[in-house]
């Protein structure tokens, strides 16, 4: 991927685009797309909060199952969708949370539970109207925004946020939240970039840099990385040419 057409603003700004390159060559380079379609995001991610995967999916699958569709989440008694997503975490607040979610869209599409209006409104003004949501975050918003209408924003989750901080393109003191903000000023504003600079280092700090004990010797940014710099000093030729060119999980050991 050539490199971005700007003057690096900071020192800050050329790691950041150093991890990206290099994690694109690492894992290689996916192109943009939805884990899920619009609505079936957002309300999981609701659902979501605190709960595993698999209590997550479940709670989704018997709320449609007992209501139907989004016109009969709508406009089932508050109790009773709670007692269909009792495998969540906090189902007597997700549920109402839900429903206004679902009324808040039905407002403004006039009708069909349909967000696609998003792929023609300003970045902003997406943003602002998914966080104003009850339950949506800046990251769900983002990963909407990113994945499902390529739109220029980047999800921060506490994987993404570790490797940063660690390589030490992002301070120790930023925020998952503020790092949102602070992290995309430092990129290139092109989704496609933004996608896999989330997708990479995301899997990188589920795979590699784990929060415990994360595998520097397998760790293709450790010549130019903080944390490895202060716990083994200047990394060697031999740590370098040890280091795996590409991601290979079958000779993973
Ligand atoms: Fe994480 Fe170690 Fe790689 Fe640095 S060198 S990014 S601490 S795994």
């Amino acid at each position: 991927m050539p490199a971005p057409d700007v003057t690096y603003a900071t020192a800050a700004a050329e790691k950041a685009w150093a991890d990206h390159q290099i994690l694109d060559h690492f894992y290689g380079h996916l192109p943009p797309e939805p884990r899920r379609p619009p609505m079936r995001e957002l309300i999981s991610t609701v659902l979501s909060h605190r709960t595993t995967h698999a209590d997550e999916e479940l709670a989704y699958d018997r709320m449609l199952a007992a209501f139907g569709d989004w016109p009969g989440v709508l406009a089932a008694p508050t109790p009773e969708l709670a007692h269909a997503i009792r495998t969540t975490r906090w189902p007597d607040t997700q549920a109402p949370r839900i429903q206004e979610i679902l009324r808040r869209i039905q407002a403004e599409t006039g009708g069909p539970f349909d967000l696609d209006f998003l792929a023609d409104w300003p970045t902003s003004t997406g943003m602002a109207w998914l966080t104003d949501m009850p339950g949506i975050g800046l990251k769900t918003a983002s990963l909407l925004l990113l994945f499902n209408y390529h739109k220029p924003v980047l999800p921060v989750d506490t994987h993404v946020h570790r490797v940063a901080q660690r390589v030490g393109f992002l301070g120790p003191k930023v925020s998952v939240e503020k790092a949102h903000s602070v992290l995309l000023a430092l990129l290139p504003p092109d989704a496609e970039t933004l996608f896999n600079f989330h997708k990479h280092n995301y899997w990188h700090g589920q795979q590699i840099c784990f929060f415990l004990k994360p595998n520097c010797a397998r760790c293709p940014l450790k010549g130019f990385c903080s944390y490895y710099e202060e716990h083994f000093g200047e990394v060697t030729a031999e740590a370098l040419a040890a280091t795996p060119a590409k991601w290979d999980p079958t000779a993973w050991g």
